[in-house]
């Protein structure tokens, strides 16, 4: 009879598992993996999603094509009964059972808008592809009602675009959004460029706190000098339609906030009913669930300890890929029945974009910042992309960027009965302020 090893989540941790177990596991075994997207997406580059570096697709990688052996199948995990060695999923055809022998959890976290008052109404996350491509979206839709409107009011809080938190994904984000806007604004005539502005707000004392202070300031003036107004410790206290009023008082009058904080744990969690701290999964050293014998956890919803230093491990993208090879080890150990091992990984190295030809980086020691550590970025995730063909197309995409203004097609994903319905709607179509994410269905 076939044993089964279910990989619940097809990012970066569980696609890594994959493909590292697939051609490793003795004859008798079938791995599964379960993910509710068809694609890995590479979230180290939404940023330049936003910033229309590169196009959506460009930043995906359908996970059929990166696995040979395993069976994939898309569905969102609904439930998991651990005595029966079995769980549920929704598909496509319904809902589909599925047994397993080990169960790997990879299904990431999500974003935590409730954080601050406000922020799930009116604030847009950045946390998956279609989030980067309606931020884009947005922006570009933010800039053309400036073209049409009067009220100088109105005209201000259209024109300033706020970023919340200064970690990696915030300041890369900002930095970008910067850029795209400088580049968009030439064929806005009736928006000067005066009255269009990025503000990054960061309640700590220095952006990117992963990386030494040195490099913060770097990040910090980098962005300063392309026009970011970089706020450090500034807390959003509350967001609404047309502000984000700060702790202490004061407030970014904006009608467009981007947040970067804040995760929560996957729902699945709760239904697992499994020891959380800090949100996530505690696991063992070896990856696996306490107490929970055949379950294993790995990427960003566990909690793993770093054997190299006695760290937490930090939820990045570098880790989820290293647990991830660390735990093929320790499952084929399981299923023959040898001794697993500890997780122990030393980080190569961090590195962030704070725009077009701009960036930081600590890697082997070193610490660069500007030109060189925007390259050593690109040249990076471009080695991480998988299959040759995705690599050279970024690359084009990534050149011609470079030569050529970027694209600033606001697309509208109308179907023609949405159109029909517009028409013969008493509403208008482009509703005035106040500006709030109801306005959806115009900027998807
Ligand atoms: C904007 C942004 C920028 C980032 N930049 C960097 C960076 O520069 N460098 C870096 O190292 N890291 C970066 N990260 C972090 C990095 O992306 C994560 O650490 C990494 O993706 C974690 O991998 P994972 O496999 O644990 O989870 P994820 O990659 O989040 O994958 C989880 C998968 O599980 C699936 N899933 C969830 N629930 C279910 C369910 N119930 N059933 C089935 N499937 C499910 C999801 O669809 C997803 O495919 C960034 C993250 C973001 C959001």
């Amino acid at each position: 009879m076939r044993r089964h090893i279910v990989i619940v989540g097809g990012g970066f941790g569980g696609t890594a598992l994959a493909r590292a177990l697939e051609r490793r596991l003795p004859a008798g075994w079938q791995i599964t993996l379960v993910s509710e997207e068809s694609y890995t997406t590479f979230n180290p580059l939404l940023a330049e999603v936003v910033g229309a570096a590169v196009f959506p697709e460009q930043v995906v990688v359908p996970i059929r094509q990166m696995l040979a052996r395993c069976r994939f199948v898309m569905g969102r995990v609904t439930a998991v009964d651990r005595q029966a060695g079995t769980l549920r999923a929704d598909t496509l055809a319904g809902a589909l059972e599925l047994p397993f022998d080990h169960l790997v959890l990879a299904f990431g976290t999500r974003a935590d808008l409730d954080l601050v008052p406000g922020l799930a109404e009116h604030a847009l996350p950045l946390k998956l592809v279609g989030d980067a491509m309606f931020i884009r979206n947005r922006v570009l839709q933010r800039v053309a009602r400036m073209e049409l409107e009067s009220d100088a009011q109105r005209r201000r809080q259209l024109g300033r675009f706020v970023v919340i938190g200064g970690g990696f994904s915030g300041v890369e984000v900002a930095g970008a959004l910067a850029d795209f806007l400088r580049g968009a604004l030439r064929f806005y005539p009736r928006v000067s460029p005066d009255e269009v502005g990025v503000t990054l707000l960061h309640d700590g004392e220095r952006l990117l706190p992963e990386l030494p202070a040195s490099l913060g300031k770097a990040a910090a003036s980098s962005l300063m000098q392309r026009g970011v107004d970089v706020r450090l410790g500034a807390r959003a206290a509350a967001v609404n339609a047309a502000e984000v009023q700060l702790t202490g008082g004061g407030g970014v009058e904006t009608a467009t906030v981007v947040c970067t904080i804040g995760t929560r744990a996957n729902p699945l969690v709760e239904q697992l009913r499994l020891p959380l701290q800090r949100g996530r999964i505690a696991v063992a050293p070896d990856l696996s669930v306490p107490e929970a014998p055949g379950l294993w956890a790995l990427g960003d919803c566990a909690l793993v300890r770093n054997a190299a230093d006695g760290s937490f491990c930090p939820p990045t993208a570098q880790f989820a890929v290293a647990q991830a090879r660390a735990l093929a080890g320790n499952l084929l150990a399981a299923v023959e029945r040898r001794p697993t091992c500890a997780f122990g990984h030393r980080s190569r190295g961090t590195m962030a974009t704070t725009g077009h030809l701009k960036g930081v980086a600590q890697v082997a020691g070193l610490r660069l910042s500007g030109l060189p550590a925007w390259l050593l970025w690109r040249a990076w995730y471009l080695l991480l992309m998988p299959t040759w063909g995705r690599k050279l197309r970024i690359w084009v995409e990534w050149t011609w960027s470079m030569c050529f203004s970027a694209d600033i097609t606001h697309l509208r994903f109308t179907r023609t009965h949405e159109v029909d319905a517009e028409q013969a709607s008493p509403q208008p179509a482009f509703p005035a302020l106040p500006l709030s994410t109801e306005e959806k269905v115009h900027a998807a």
